[in-house]
């Protein structure tokens, strides 16, 4: 998938989590739904939610992350990780979510900001799980894994996708400001 098609995807993720921890009404969390729009902490959770989408293509010199990431992408691949592989996988993930969290102790980031980094880093799993190779959840197993969708990178499939999401987030946007009402919609549900 293409980085910005990852981007919006990690945007619509963090949106749409935040919705859920609303209903659960999550006190740690709640000041990010219920507090003002210009709060800052809800921009950076924001803004990490799409770095973090970026990441796992790290496994690839030619990809946003990796070029931008390129002191990271080439030693990766010298010690022989391959594009869709650790980095795209449950391990991976978890090797992410250890280190990202070392940044909280030298308070270079906040809480707040490493759940915007894990949920952009899901959400880039998760949204290439809809292309056509899959990938290794399992990892260091080879099987891969994916939806039953069959979207290839730069296809009709990935800009009718991108469309879709896109409007998704404008309907998640106007709706939070009330403009357009779903709980009839959900109480029908
Ligand atoms: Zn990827």
């Amino acid at each position: 998938m293409t980085y910005h098609t990852h981007s919006l995807f990690g945007f619509v993720f963090a949106v749409i989590i935040v919705k859920l921890l609303a209903l659960f009404d999550i006190k740690d969390l709640s000041y990010l739904i219920k507090g003002s729009i210009l709060n800052a902490d809800l921009w950076k959770f924001y803004t990490a939610a799409i770095i973090a989408s970026l990441l796992p293509d790290i496994d690839h010199a030619n990809s946003k992350a990796g070029k931008t990431l390129w002191f990271i992408s080439k030693p990766l691949k010298w010690f022989g990780i391959k594009h869709r592989g650790l980095t795209h996988s449950i391990l991976g993930f978890i090797l992410f979510a250890l280190l990202s969290k070392e940044l909280i102790k030298y308070n270079w980031i906040n809480r707040i900001i490493w759940y915007g980094l894990l949920i952009g880093y899901i959400s880039h799993i998760l949204s290439d799980m809809l292309n056509v190779h899959g990938i290794p959840l399992f990892y260091p197993n080879d099987k891969k894994f994916k939806f039953n969708t069959n979207i290839t990178t730069g296809s009709w499939g990935e800009h009718i996708l991108f469309v879709v999401i896109f409007a998704t987030v404008v309907l998640l946007i106007v709706s939070e400001r009330g403009y357009l009402n779903f709980n009839g919609l959900l109480d029908f549900l």
